[in-house]
């Protein structure tokens, strides 16, 4: 098992994954992708918002630190022509959903966030939007802030906790005590922002078992609609910020196994139920309630209900997924900044899918979701009737996990045992065609 939650796959939001993304997807790729899109598709925004007031040392995200207003000026404008050029190509209008990511997109403040929504509403139709969605850091969370979120129609928040413990938030360079955390949810839910989120992490420097378990009970006694569990990845050679991290302090396989483990079971008898890898949800939230029904999905912010036909990525770094491919915007926001004003997407790669990623990304998003797949009833995207295909080489590779009691295989339906849900990444990574030229690109499995 040890060796097993070792292994580096990758996160799977997305199939193929981002490392596969090359130059071959541009701007005018990504402009004919959005105008193919018929009138009556639905549509997603996800908006990446990549500034924060300070790092925090275990960060992963795209994004940089500034309290200055020019640059959260300048971006706010960036953003607002972009979703110009977006419409400007785009038949389709109706959104479903609406992200803000970061980053803290909330950086950008009342006047900024409100002209932003105000050009989308100036493009696009919200009347069907089911969700309004923006990731919030704790500490800059009041009730002025709330009461702006609330203006721009947030219909839901998630907070960024990942661990109460001081000793753990030291080491993360995070303060962020449990008073802090529960004024924040006090002053959303004052605004009228019900729908809560929080995110938790395990494996950082000097979490114990303990620390997780008061973390997860801390968190509950907020009773948000649902959580989520990280494993912190340390790729200091990727993220200069995590090199100040001690490596010494990081808890070994067996011990983020453990924290895994310690952390789901507090959550569940507070009564969280289980959602795919690593979220939790109250019994009578939509994520619930969609795998329940066999509807749940999976996209670059995690677990979702959002089944819309295409989602559009605005601003730097972030990735749009369309019926053809991905797309993601240059990473720098120099550059991100350049090609907007020019009057260009800020498009630098992606890749456009095939019929065979289009069949092993169904696969994978059931393994991820359902936490079980039948090879037999892979719907033809074309016809809508049932697929099945050999996949013998995958059921073969799949031989040591059934052995370790991670997955049993009955017949060519494979399901993921109760044990082996932390490894639900390397039953998916058996479907991954793209998988063994890059392993070491990805994090570890657990
Ligand atoms: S607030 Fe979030 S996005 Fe910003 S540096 Fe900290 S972890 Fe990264």
């Amino acid at each position: 098992m040890i060796a097993l939650a070792e292994r580096n796959v990758p996160r799977y939001t997305s199939y193929p994954t981002a490392p596969h993304f090359t130059a071959a997807v541009d701007a005018s790729t990504y402009a004919a992708w959005l105008a193919a899109l018929p009138a009556d598709a639905t549509l997603s925004l996800y908006l990446h918002v990549p500034y924060c007031v300070e790092i925090c040392l275990y960060c992963g995200c795209h994004t940089k630190a500034t309290r200055r207003s020019e640059p959260l000026d300048a971006y706010a404008a960036s953003l607002i022509d972009e979703i110009g050029l977006v419409a400007a190509v785009l038949k389709a209008r109706r959104l479903v959903h609406l992200h803000w990511g970061g980053g803290t997109p909330s950086i950008l403040g009342r006047d900024r966030l409100l002209r932003t929504v105000s050009a989308i509403a100036a493009h696009f139709d919200r009347s069907g939007l089911i969700e309004h969605a923006i990731e919030l850091d704790p500490r800059c969370t009041d009730a002025a802030l709330a009461a702006a979120l609330a203006e721009i129609g947030i219909t839901r928040a998630s907070l960024g906790v990942q661990e109460f413990s001081p000793h753990v938030q030291q080491a993360i360079g995070r303060i962020q005590p449990f008073e802090v955390v529960r004024d924040a949810v006090r002053a959303l839910r004052d605004a009228g922002i019900t729908h809560i989120n929080i995110d938790l992490m395990y494996g950082l420097p000097g979490q114990t078992v303990a620390d997780v378990e008061t973390t997860a009970r801390l968190a509950a006694a907020l009773e948000p609609a649902r959580l989520a569990l990280f494993g912190y990845a340390h790729v200091p050679w990727f993220k200069a910020n995590q090199k100040v991290i001690d490596t010494d302090a990081l808890p070994g396989p067996a011990a983020r196994i453990e924290q895994a483990r310690a952390s789901a079971r507090t959550l569940a008898q507070h009564g969280y139920v289980a959602i795919g890898l690593d979220h939790f949800a109250l019994p009578g939230d939509d994520l619930a309630i969609s795998q329940h029904a066999g509807r749940l999905h999976r996209n670059f912010q995690g677990y979702t209900t959002d089944s819309a036909d295409a989602l559009i990525g605005l601003g730097a770094s972030a990735i749009g997924q369309l019926p053809q491919g991905f797309a993601q915007n240059a990473v720098d926001i120099a550059g991100y900044a350049r090609a907007i004003a020019q009057g260009s997407f800020a498009t630098v790669k992606g890749i456009a899918v095939n019929a065979d990623d289009v069949l092993r990304a169904a696969i994978i998003e059931r393994l991820m979701c359902d936490l079980a797949v039948d090879l037999d009833q892979l719907p033809n995207r074309r016809t809508g009737a049932p697929v099945a295909l050999p996949f013998a080489q995958e059921l073969a590779g799949l031989e040591p996990l059934a052995s370790a009691g991670i997955v049993e295989i009955e017949g060519r339906r494979i399901v993921v045992t109760a044990e082996g849900r932390p490894f639900v990444r390397l039953v998916a990574a058996a479907f991954d065609a793209y998988l063994p030229q890059n392993r070491s690109r990805h994090s570890i499995a657990v």
